[in-house]
């Protein structure tokens, strides 16, 4: 049994486009512990990034609970940090300063704490050497590498990841999951990952949860009690990836 990190019940959100209202998010449970890498896929619309949002405290429900330990996550916070698709890093600081730039909100770090905090993250994503970069004298794999030791740099419990790697080849993408992977391996952090891609949530997930869209709900959560790295040719992973095939492809209206 995992903790009861995070849980949100009966969660709902409803956006107003003008006249129109956006069911985002439908009374969604979802309940997850402290060390869980839990991936959520869906079609597009179906309240993924609302839930990571939710998550983040940039926005409050209309009605439920999102609770973390038990308390309401009402607002943001440097224990949980959010990776992007792309574009988050700040142009105009080098990579050495979008690493520390979380670590100058926290209190009590020197200088020298935060020099050896981004050092053993730049190791950590294997980017020794490069901090003195631009973020655009870099490729995409290691821009988001940065993006992922920022994010953690600031020793999150919580990371929220928006389709991090979609924007990747497909080749820098495995690489990136695998390190991500490794890097996770080390330090104590649950995940929340939004993708489209099935094969990369069957890779990376302890627990899939499947959404489908107007209303935003829930309509499957799949736990993956296998190990890591995955086989692909286990029998349990190809009847799961044909089940969430399936609900995805019964859900395209
Ligand atoms: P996903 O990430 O799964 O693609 P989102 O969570 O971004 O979905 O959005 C869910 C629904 O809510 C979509 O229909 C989207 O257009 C709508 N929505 C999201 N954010 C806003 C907003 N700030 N204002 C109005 N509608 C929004
Ligand atoms: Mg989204």
């Amino acid at each position: 049994m995992t903790d009861r990190f995070i849980e949100l019940d009966k969660a709902s959100k409803v956006f107003r486009d003008g006249k129109q209202e956006v069911h985002a998010l439908n009374e969604v449970k979802l309940q997850f512990g402290s060390s869980d890498f839990v991936c959520l896929v869906g079609p597009s619309g179906c309240g993924k990034s609302t839930i990571l949002n939710v998550l983040a405290g940039f926005e409050v429900l209309d009605s439920g609970t999102a609770l973390m330990e038990g308390k309401p996550l009402s607002e943001p916070s440097m224990d949980r940090t959010m990776v992007f698709q792309e574009y988050a890093l700040f142009p105009w600081m080098t990579v050495y300063q979008n690493i520390e730039y979380g670590l100058l909100h926290k209190k009590g770090l020197s200088r020298e704490d935060r020099r050896e905090i981004v050092n053993r993250y730049l190791s950590v994503i294997e980017l020794t050497g490069f901090d003195e970069k631009y973020p655009h004298q870099l490729s995409g794999g290691m821009r988001q590498r940065v993006a992922i030791a920022r994010a953690l740099a600031v020793k999150p419990r919580l990371l929220l990841m928006d389709e991090p790697f979609a924007a990747l080849d497909s080749f820098t993408r495995e690489k990136m999951q695998d390190e991500l992977l490794r890097i996770l391996s080390r330090e104590k952090t649950a995940v929340v990952f939004v993708t489209h891609s099935i094969e990369e949530a069957l890779k990376l997930a302890d627990l899939i949860v499947v959404m489908s869209p107007r209303p935003g709900r829930v309509v499957r959560e799949i736990r993956l009690d296998l190990p890591k790295p995955r086989n692909f040719g286990d029998s349990l992973l190809v009847e799961y990836g044909q089940e969430i095939r399936r609900l995805l492809h019964d859900d395209v209206t």
